[in-house]
């Protein structure tokens, strides 16, 4: 706390990232980055950047990157914005098209960086519960399905409000991440289209983060919906967490509304090794699908090993399980596996406290995994 800071940062309460040791023979399995590195063309790309990559400015339009996207999507430039990591451009999604009058809805199970991007710009709004099972329940993002009784407070980070708890329910606009995080499940794409059909008058964010992994995409809607913005990264099913970089998909009109923002903030969030390292991936498709379809095949394998402890293991469509023994608290057992110079995901929440988020590794990684539980569970 200091007597510079304004009243907003004193509000704030700051995303916590998953931490980063860098820990010999430590088995780093607690923010979802893929086992495999990026493809060599990647590298092959950074490499030949010249001088002038680093004296000059990058190309504030990322033209070319935004090509390559949009010819893997079947869209055009147009359709196509890009940031430095996904956090940066949902930054700005929620600034530039989330803040509205009514309140942003999205799961209360969900990525815990949404209420934070509210606490910044000072956008309300409403988590709404996930079913028994964990699963975003689409009658729940009908207009008017939600009301004040089933749904909550709203929330505005800061006050002590419970904003418009008796107002009608409506969503100034919608998030969510397909597959959900922190539990994997997804839904199928009937049920986002339903979403986004239903709420003509309001932008439907799709954060589909984890989505190469086993969900369909919402992208192939795009050219439907004006209200559908799809969010994506390269730092997952591409192995570039380390390069930050990652894109929105929706109508011209809003990615319009997102270049207004970032024009207005930062004119170059990708430099020159970004921009040509981010082509280069997107353009080795063959890379990308044997990576993708190695960590797939894992997570099958693990999720019957977990089974197999007597671990209850939600159906994953990501590259991580969320998993709880009946036996062991979640606290318990990743203080376990730290023990072991494993490290897991732990949120110490309401409903979820007694999960573990784990990333998928190699097929030895998860072995070790493995056999670190069977000790403690057994034990
Ligand atoms: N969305 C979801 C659901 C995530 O889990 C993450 C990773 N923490 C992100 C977005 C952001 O990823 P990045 O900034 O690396 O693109």
């Amino acid at each position: 706390m200091s007597r510079f800071w304004n009243k907003l940062v004193a509000t704030l309460d700051p995303y916590v990232p998953g931490e980063q040791p860098r820990l010999q023979n430590l088995l780093k399995l607690n923010t979802n980055e893929h086992p495999y590195g990026p493809s060599p063309k990647v590298l092959a790309a950074i490499a030949a950047q010249t001088n002038d990559s680093l004296r000059l400015y990058p190309d504030p339009t990322a033209l070319v990157l935004r090509q390559a996207i949009a010819k893997r999507c079947g869209l055009t430039p147009e359709h196509v914005f890009v940031g430095n990591g996904s956090d940066e451009v949902l930054g700005h999604v929620f600034h530039a098209l989330l803040k509205q009058e009514a309140p942003v809805w999205f799961p209360d199970i969900t990525y815990s960086f949404y209420p934070v991007y509210c606490g910044l710009y000072q956008i309300k709004f409403r988590a709404i519960p996930l079913d028994e099972h964990f699963k975003i329940a689409v009658k729940d993002y009908l207009p008017g399905a939600a009301t004040e009784t089933a749904r909550g407070a709203d929330v505005l980070v800061g006050t002590s409000v419970s904003a418009s708890a008796s107002v009608a329910a409506r969503a100034g606009g919608i998030i969510f991440p397909n597959p959900n995080a922190p539990t994997g499940r997804a839904n199928p794409l009937t049920d986002v289209e339903q979403i986004v059909e239903a709420n003509p008058d309001i932008v439907v964010v799709v954060d589909e983060a984890y989505v190469d992994f086993g969900a369909q995409t919402a992208a192939t809607l795009i050219e439907k919906y004006p209200n559908l913005l799809v969010v994506r990264t390269l730092s997952k099913s591409h192995s570039l967490a380390g390069l930050r970089v990652g894109y929105a998909l929706g109508h011209p009109e809003l990615i319009q509304g997102l270049d207004r923002v970032k024009n207005s903030f930062n004119s170059y969030p990708l430099d020159n090794l970004a921009l040509a390292g981010a082509t280069a991936a997107i353009e080795d498709e063959e890379y990308f699908e044997t990576t993708r379809n190695a960590v797939i095949h894992s997570r099958e394998a693990l999720t019957v090993g977990l089974q197999n402890l007597g671990f209850e293991v939600l159906p994953s469509a990501a590259n991580f399980v969320f998993a709880r023994h009946p036996d062991h608290k979640g606290a318990d057992l990743a203080a376990g596996l730290r023990a072991k110079n494993i490290i897991v995901r732990h949120f110490n929440k309401p409903r979820i406290s007694d999960f573990l988020r784990i990333t998928i590794g190699t097929d030895a990684q998860c072995a070790q995994l493995l056999s670190a539980c069977r000790e403690l569970v057994t034990h």
